[in-house]
């Protein structure tokens, strides 16, 4: 399994855990007779917020930073295969007039 094909796993696994924590926390407000509307709007903050916060933790470690030593200039891969980061590995080392890059996992 390749990089990307984890990260989309462990994000689609993530979405689900975080749906189902939303939903206990929907079932506790139906429990306490919350208006429905109120119940949509709190469900679907709390796995917004829930899921941004495990997606961003999960894209961190898929997130390959190839930088220049000696500027600002760099990029950042997310779930990109072992093909895509050489790619870019051998673009940022040619970058104009400096040598070769750093690598941050
Ligand atoms: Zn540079």
């Amino acid at each position: 399994m390749n990089q990307h094909a984890k990260h989309r796993v462990l994000r689609t696994a993530a979405a689900a855990v975080c749906a189902l924590l939303a939903a206990a926390q929907v079932r506790e407000l139906v429990a306490h007779q919350v208006p429905w509307h109120l119940v949509g709007v709190c469900g679907s903050a709390l796995f917004l917020v829930m899921f941004g916060a495990v997606d961003r933790l999960v894209a961190r470690f898929f997130t390959v930073r190839l930088s220049c030593l000696d500027c600002d200039f760099g990029v950042e891969l997310t779930g990109a295969d072992s093909a895509e980061v050489t790619r870019w590995r051998a673009a940022t080392a040619n970058h104009p007039h400096h040598g070769p890059t750093r690598e941050v996992r």
